[in-house]
């Protein structure tokens, strides 16, 4: 019995901290900027289009960067309107799902099948969701419109900047065949190099290709996992947290980041968003689990216990904290992936609070509550105020 046709939306923000600092810097506007830091061993978080059409890239060397485009201005990661406009972005999307599972700062999946009977279709969706976005923040969003969320993200990247692209269920083969290997997650330059050697060049070619012989190269499991995504085949649900038993972020670099401190900058804003998922869902989590990845995919994690269960940004940040920062003053490597998951959940209305709580509770709630209040915000143009500087 085929299952019944979805209607998935992947929501990826353009050069979202570039673009955040262009619109809150007006000087800015129309000049290539470099998000990162300035040290020899800085990465690019961000570049504007702008520094694009130099060839500058996201996770690119900083000083590479420089080099193809000295005029370049080069700004820190502004964390805090980051985690405003992050919080503004996933209030808006909320309004059209409660089905919205995030993959970073500024990017989801969206499942609106239930959601057409209210709002139109899932094109009309993608529309009114994308010009609310530029209307209240005045950033743009790149979407895109599939069957499946391999689909759905595989359209949101192709008509970046400002881009809505639909693959209807009868264009998915029409638009996949001639894609590159690469596009298909988890196929990396190394194993496209090497397909490309023996014809396998495009998504086309290796459709065309024997599962026998992609069973010898890869193992039967693997090779049958491409194979689906190679049909634009790829049923995996749209997690949000409503049945979760954890509430996690993750984000792979590009490259290998040797900068411990932007990695940091990454697991704070993480902190942030996990911090508003529990807190939305009305739960408390006494786990925290930092989970670090090295260029060679070894991967460590490293759990603390939290003295009672939260749901305050501050205290995942701090538990989080101190557990990467054990790690990296012991034996820090250049990081690929990093990430953080709450678990253990309780209902947070359940949690008794010790006689001995933190005097500053009170205060980090007030903060947690506007940050989140901001997030709920709807159609209105919402103003951040900076919170106390959590960086140590
Ligand atoms: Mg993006």
């Amino acid at each position: 019995v085929a299952a019944p046709p979805r209607h998935i939306l992947h929501v990826d923000m353009d050069a979202f901290f570039a673009a955040i600092v262009q619109r809150d810097r007006p000087e800015l506007r129309g000049r290539p900027v470099l998000i990162g830091g300035d040290g020899p061993r800085s990465v690019v978080s961000t570049a504007s289009y702008e520094a694009r059409v130099f060839g500058c890239h996201s996770a690119m060397p900083m000083a590479q960067a420089k080099r193809l485009c000295p005029q370049a201005i080069i700004v820190g990661v502004p964390g805090e309107a980051i985690r405003v406009a992050s919080a503004q972005v996933f209030g808006i999307l909320e309004h059209y799902t409660p089905m919205v599972q995030p993959v970073s700062v500024d990017e989801a999946y969206l499942d609106v099948t239930g959601s057409a009977r209210l709002l139109g279709d899932a094109v009309t969706i993608a529309r009114k969701l994308k010009s609310e976005i530029l209307t209240t923040l005045h950033l743009t969003a790149s979407v895109g419109v599939a069957p499946n969320k391999f689909l759905a993200k595989l359209a949101s990247d192709l008509n970046k900047p400002d881009g809505l692209t639909v693959i209807e269920p009868q264009r998915v083969q029409a638009i996949l065949d001639p894609l590159p290997m690469g596009k298909i997650p988890g196929v990396g330059p190394a194993q496209s190099a090497r397909l490309s050697k023996i014809g396998v060049k495009t998504i086309g070619d290796l459709r065309q290709t024997p599962r026998q012989l992609l069973g010898q190269w890869f193992g039967a499991e693997h090779a049958d996992h491409l194979i689906r995504l190679a049909n634009g085949q790829d049923d995996h649900p749209v997690a949000d947290d409503r049945e979760a038993k954890s509430i996690g972020q993750e984000q792979t670099f590009g490259v290998d980041v040797e900068d411990a401190h932007e990695v940091r900058g990454v697991l704070l804003q993480q902190c942030e968003q996990v911090g508003r998922r529990l807190r939305k869902h009305g739960v408390a989590a006494q786990t925290v689990t930092v989970k670090i990845r090295y260029g060679d995919f070894e991967t460590i994690t490293r759990a603390a216990t939290l003295p009672e269960p939260t749901d305050l940004t501050d205290d995942l940040w701090h538990a989080g904290r101190a557990i990467f920062d054990r790690w990296a003053s012991a034996s820090f490597r250049p990081v690929r992936l990093i990430g953080i998951t709450a678990s253990k959940l309780t209902p947070a209305g359940q949690v008794q609070h010790s006689l001995f709580a933190d005097p500053q509770r009170e205060k980090k709630q007030a903060l947690d509550r506007t940050l989140d209040t901001i997030a709920g915000k709807f159609g209105k143009r919402a103003i951040g105020r900076a919170g106390p500087d959590r960086k140590s």
